[in-house]
């Protein structure tokens, strides 16, 4: 028998070793009632937590709150979540239920205390996962463990940013160290004209799936090759394409040594392209055929998803480059170096082309798709130069637009809101519209309260951060000062995004006495909170965070115009739960789809957004707002200022005049009204268990059946 004390402390070492805990909101409760100081200060992080606290300590709080009953429940769910045998995915996916969908990323965001993930792309990925884990669909991840993750962001005195790279504990984070048939720890092998190029493997539990993630820092690397692990886009074309080798070659080469025969190759984004080619190997080794063959076999069951609007954005490699690192894998399979090249050329008889990632995973895979209407027009016609002879309506990229993981996005709060009128079972049925008809059911004022009192959290949280960050830069506000930045009261706009130029997180500046009278006014102000990261390289993108940050350094500015430092899975958290109003003004057609304004939906946020990416297919006229008519110029400026005159006279005259306008009891009950539309137009839609769904309807199954005849 296990001794009693040690129990609670095990069951909650269990349930902090499957990332499950991260989309249920009451085994994160647990933590922060046992200790919300620790909480804090581990940054949430549950194995931190609990190697500084002892099983006695545990014991002894949980006596004191009554916790027992909820931890023991906690670890019977899990349990049974584990277990479920009638899942959507058993009952719907018996085809690939032999052989799983493999999913390729170099990024998974699936939660904070896990940073191996810069943005949307990772973020995205970590959703899929979850979705496929409630699903039941047999889906394993690959991908890279970096040392040191993305960087931590920093502003200076000046506004300009600064990063940190902290080295990940592997002891801190749920991590099993993958051992090979032998139990030995796998050692994954790659043979290059450089070096060899090893890496050890780890698994994170993520529900019922897994995710496998290559780590190149062991023993017998060079020691640069050490570190080719360390950070998520940090180097040269050099250090990237080893990297993409790892994840693709390394990766396939991972399923191999467990035995996992692959039922469908999921790549996203092309960064694991080079995964196809380590597939084609191993079908021309076992059922001795020759390359042609096995690529049109593979082909098959390889599903592609792009995400990159920008044609600069694909990853392209010198075909010197491609040689050195790849050249001993192309002899294996046979093919000169013009015939490799080939395959990532869009023009095979180029012989200046560059190999690009994309090509090579457009050539090979029967299905590929864009990430939402918008950006599958723009990918076809980016590529199709590969598709000559067709239409470009033709060209076979179709789209598949993305949503997000629910339960991990939505403040538990509101799921308490959503459980009395749609439904104690609902997250299993969201994808159904006549769930979320019940949404109209829920009460104004309930609804509202539930709302302000998020943004009061939110506020208290950007607080927080802001006294921290003063403390740092030396910036003398007294506590009373700090608690007059934002105002509940007030329409506050939450607007965060990576920093790059074509997403212009400037837009709402770039009018100055236009911003100041909306921030400075005395009946109808608004207040804008922002956060982004600008790549480490990225001076432009860091230039305009400047300009955010200087506004919100003036004391004119102040208590109204806030950016908030470091970016990522909390702070999203936290403002798409708490703010009236998402902004984002990418330059159209540039956002492949973004993520976060559905986030901010299913909150009771609305949208105030330009037609671009998921918002120009979700837009009704009545769930949010949208900036201009979907216009486009050839010359930026042009277009920058058409848009700019749209935001602005939209807020002036469409969401200052409805959100101001309260009833008798204080409820503007007007907006409510398109709050609920909101949620009832967009949140059966774009959520990811309906992006999972058709993924695997629309590709996985007819993908798997192309493997389940064949043998080896
Ligand atoms: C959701 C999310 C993103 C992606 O959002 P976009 O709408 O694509 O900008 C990026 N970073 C974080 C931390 C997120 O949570």
């Amino acid at each position: 028998m296990a001794d009693p004390v040690n129990h609670l402390h095990e069951r909650l070492r269990a349930l902090a070793h499957n990332l499950w805990w991260t989309w249920h909101p009451e085994v994160i409760s647990i933590f922060t009632d046992l200790d919300p100081h620790l909480w804090r200060q581990v940054d949430h992080n549950p194995i931190a937590f609990l190697n500084q606290i002892t099983p006695e300590q545990v014991e002894e709080r949980a006596a004191e709150l009554v916790l027992h009953s909820r931890i023991n429940y906690a670890f019977r769910r899990l349990n049974e979540y584990m277990e479920q045998q009638k899942t959507w995915g058993i009952i719907h996916c018996g085809n690939v239920n032999n052989r799983p969908v493999v999913y390729f990323s170099a990024e998974f965001g699936l939660h904070e205390s896990l940073p191996i993930y810069s943005g949307g792309l990772g973020i995205l990925a970590g959703d899929h996962l979850k979705s496929a884990s409630d699903l039941g669909i047999p889906l394993i991840g690959i991908g890279l463990l970096y040392q040191q993750g993305y960087f931590s962001q920093r502003l200076n005195n000046d506004g300009w940013q600064e990063e940190d790279y902290i080295d990940l504990d592997p002891g801190r984070l749920p991590l099993q160290q993958v051992r090979d048939s032998a139990g030995q720890p796998l050692i994954i092998r790659i043979d290059t004209r450089r070096s060899p190029l090893q890496a050890r493997v780890w698994q994170l539990q993520v529900g019922r799936v897994r995710l496998l993630l290559l780590d190149s820092n062991v023993d017998g690397n060079s020691a640069e090759d050490r570190d080719l692990t360390s950070r998520l886009y940090g180097g040269d074309d050099n250090l990237r394409i080893r990297q993409e080798l790892l994840l693709g070659v390394g990766g396939a080469r991972i399923l191999q040594a467990l035995n996992i025969f692959p039922g469908v190759l999921h790549l996203n984004e092309g960064h694991s392209s080079f995964a196809i080619l380590e597939e084609i190997r191993r079908i021309m080794d076992y059922d001795q055929i020759p390359f042609h063959r096995a690529h049109r076999r593979v082909s098959l069951y390889t599903v592609f998803t792009t995400h990159t609007p920008v044609a600069a954005g694909h990853d392209r490699f010198h075909p010197d480059l491609v040689e050195e690192h790849l050249g001993i894998f192309r002899e294996r399979i046979g093919l000169s170096h013009e015939d490799f090249m080939a395959l990532g050329r869009v023009n095979p008889g180029d012989h200046t082309e560059t190999f690009c990632m994309t090509v090579l995973a457009l050539k090979t895979s029967r299905r590929a798709n864009g990430v939402s209407a918008i950006h599958a027009d723009v990918s076809r016609l980016m590529w199709h130069g590969l598709w000559p002879s067709r239409p470009e309506l033709e060209v076979p990229i179709g789209h598949i637009t993305n949503g997000v993981h629910v339960l991990s996005w939505l403040a538990p709060q509101m799921h308490q809101l959503f459980q009395t009128r749609l439904g104690q079972d609902w997250p299993t049925r969201m994808v159904h519209p006549d769930v979320w008809d019940h949404v109209a059911e829920i009460d104004d004022g309930e609804l509202w309260e539930t709302h302000q009192s998020l943004k009061m959290r939110l506020i208290r949280f950007v607080r927080r951060r802001l006294r921290l960050q003063a403390e740092r830069l030396g910036h003398h506000e007294t506590i009373e000062e700090i608690d007059r930045i934002l105002d509940p009261d007030v329409l506050t706009i939450g607007c965060a995004r990576r920093f790059a130029t074509y997403k212009r997180g400037t837009l709402i500046l770039s009018q100055p006495e236009r911003l100041a009278r909306l921030v400075k006014d005395t009946k109808r102000p608004v207040q804008i909170i922002f956060a982004g990261k600008a790549h480490p390289r990225d001076d432009e993108g860091k230039w305009l965070l400047q300009q955010i940050a200087r506004l919100s350094y003036d004391s004119a500015y102040r208590t109204r115009i806030i950016f908030v430092e470091n970016y990522d899975y909390n702070l999203a958290r936290h403002l798409v739960q708490g703010v009236d109003v998402w902004l984002n003004t990418p330059r159209r057609p540039l956002e492949a789809c973004g993520t976060s304004g559905q986030k901010v939906v299913l909150n009771g946020g609305l949208n105030l957004s330009v037609l671009d990416g998921w918002w120009n297919e979700a837009y009704d006229g009545r769930n949010g707002f949208a900036i201009g008519h979907g216009g486009m110029h050839n010359d930026p400026g042009v277009q920058n200022q058409r848009d700019a005159d749209y935001l602005y006279d939209t807020l002036e005259n469409e969401v200052l005049p409805l959100y101001y306008e309260k009833d008798a009891s204080g409820i503007p009950c007007g907006w409510v009204k398109r709050m609920k539309h909101a949620m009832q137009s967009l949140g059966w839609r774009f959520n990811a268990d309906r992006m999972v769904k058709d993924y695997a309807e629309r590709f996985y199954l007819p993908a798997a059946s192309a493997t389940s005849t064949e043998t080896g």
